[in-house]
């Protein structure tokens, strides 16, 4: 029997494993981490439960596919709920909104609160559909770096229909030239933020998110986030691959230019292919560090997605006015993303990103308690004084989420860890705790992930959030599926 390594046990590497052992190869999966799921992991503090990383949920058809191709029922493993509500926004102006999954019921709560006209928030939407169907047959399942997928009827047509998703000019700018409110842009420019990128610079084609969000629906799973991970490293299980924590792998090994294996903790193992769930940028300076002339050197100075700073509060009260989304915006976006991405650092007052997962999984939080995991987004990793930053923004959050709430939240945070991108970057070998990989901040970088497949070495394949189709649970196991169908079969 054939064997494949996987290095890393990220959700990509896990849905990797999946299908290769359905393939029919025998899989090892190492890791450096005591547990797997990467940035998709859980933990514990004094009573509470967090998710640790991701809190929204789409696409969930992308996780029961894997359970049906390995002739398993979903729904004896996972299980999830679609929200009515995603989110509730909260404005410094005191606009209160709500996002519903109703697309009708959407338009009425939009316009009700920004008085923008109803039938221009419908061609907003009927165009972020149109960016979808052109879109998604050239960039997501498919490998960008094979000549059979430009040779397909469906991606000869989209590329016929390519000046429909608006690339050559920003997010912001064709959300002004839709809306007249300041609130409606601001609630559409937000979408950028799902992949880590700049609604002033990213290419107005990345609205097409809300269509996502609006026509696949928003999910919670009901055992919380980590319930992707546990329920898919089951299903692995099940399928006999073997996973090795506290095993973080040292270099990929190449003989001649094909791939033979991997040293970990000293040892050489052997396989016929590897596969590396390792964040690209670190796979190569350190897991190929021996080989640089192979290093692509262009793409591996491509600009970094934004990280995150998260504070996880256990907090001793109840909000009724809070959902499991809600979002507190800043007064001036340009100014928050300038400094995020101009500055590279934290302005005063950032848009701040409210999860409560204890409002639909009530044993995450002691009774009468909520679990807060407070996100802002930061720049990635560039040496930034964190801990000065960290503590003004604390400050800023606080006062922030009191004088919108109506309450003084100070006595209420009964305990708190807290999460940045120097942690990110060291729990998940992320390039600069970049939380997505590369940015999208260019009309090109949907072509410039680099592939999943190495064109240089032979038997080598790469997975997750740093490599084509990009960041974000859907797309980590979309990468997890064009590696299934590079891969060769098993005669
Ligand atoms: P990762 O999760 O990056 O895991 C890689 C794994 O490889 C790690 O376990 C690491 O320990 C292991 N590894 C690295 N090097 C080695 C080595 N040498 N040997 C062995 N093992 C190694 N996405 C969404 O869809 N929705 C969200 O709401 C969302 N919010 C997010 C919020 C935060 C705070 C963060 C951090 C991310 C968020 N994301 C979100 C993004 C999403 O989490 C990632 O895109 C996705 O989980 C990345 O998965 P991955 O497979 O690329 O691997």
């Amino acid at each position: 029997q054939p064997k494949a390594i996987i290095v890393g046990a990220g959700i990509a590497g896990i849905a990797t494993a999946i299908r290769l052992a359905v393939k029919g190869f025998k899989v090892s999966v190492y890791e450096a981490n005591a547990y797997p799921g990467g940035k998709l992991s859980e933990f514990e503090q004094q009573g509470y439960r967090f998710d640790a990383g991701p809190s929204l949920f789409t696409m969930p058809q992308y996780v029961d596919e894997l359970f049906v191709l390995a002739g398993k029922d979903p729904r004896r493993y996972f299980n999830c709920q679609q929200l009515d509500t995603v989110c509730n926004y909260f404005y410094e102006d005191g606009t209160r909104l709500s996002a519903y999954a109703d697309s009708e019921k959407l338009v009425e709560e939009l316009s009700a609160k920004t008085n923008e006209d109803r039938e221009n928030i419908r061609k907003y939407a009927a165009n972020s559909r149109l960016i979808y169907d052109i879109t998604n047959h050239v960039f997501l399942e498919r490998s960008l770096h094979r000549l059979s997928t430009y040779l397909r009827w469906p991606t000869i047509k989209s590329i016929f229909r390519l000046p429909g998703i608006d690339a050559m000019r920003s997010m912001h700018k064709a959300n002004t030239s839709f809306f007249k409110d300041k609130r409606l842009v601001q609630f559409y420019d937000r979408y950028a933020t799902y992949n880590g990128s700049n609604p002033y610079r990213a290419p107005a084609t990345l609205n097409v998110i809300p269509y996502f969000e609006q026509h696949f629906g928003a999910y919670f799973p009901d055992g919380g986030m980590y319930s992707i991970t546990s329920s898919l490293v089951k299903l692995a299980e099940e399928l006999a691959v073997s996973f090795y924590y506290n095993s973080p792998v040292e270099q990929i090994v190449v003989e001649g230019s094909k791939a033979t294996g991997v040293k970990v903790k000293g040892d050489l193992v052997e396989a016929e292919m590897v596969i590396s769930n390792m964040d690209v940028w670190f796979t190569y300076k350190k897991l190929l560090g021996h080989l640089p002339g192979i290093h692509p050197k262009k793409i591996l100075q491509q600009e970094r997605s934004s990280s995150a700073l998260i504070f996880y509060w256990g907090i001793s009260k109840q909000f009724t006015q809070l959902d499991l989304h809600n979002i507190f915006f800043s007064a001036d976006y340009e100014a928050e993303f300038n400094s995020i991405w101009k500055d590279q650092t934290i302005g005063h007052d950032p848009t701040v990103y409210l999860n409560i997962s204890s409002k639909l999984k009530a044993d995450d939080a002691p009774k009468g308690h909520e679990n807060w995991f407070v996100m802002i987004n930061v720049p990635a990793n560039k040496g930034q004084d964190w801990d000065a930053l960290i503590d003004l923004a604390r400050t800023n959050i606080i006062n922030k989420l009191s004088r919108l709430l109506g309450e003084d939240i100070t006595p209420l945070i009964q305990s708190e860890s807290i999460l940045d991108p120097r942690s990110i970057e060291s729990r998940t070998s992320s390039y600069q705790g970049s939380l997505y990989g590369t940015s999208s901040n260019n009309q090109f970088a949907a072509f410039l992930r680099h592939a999943n497949r190495s064109s240089k070495i032979k038997n080598l394949y790469f997975c997750g959030g740093s490599v084509h189709p990009g960041g974000g649970i859907p797309l980590c196991l979309l990468s997890a599926k064009i590696v299934g169908n590079l891969t060769p079969a098993i005669s």
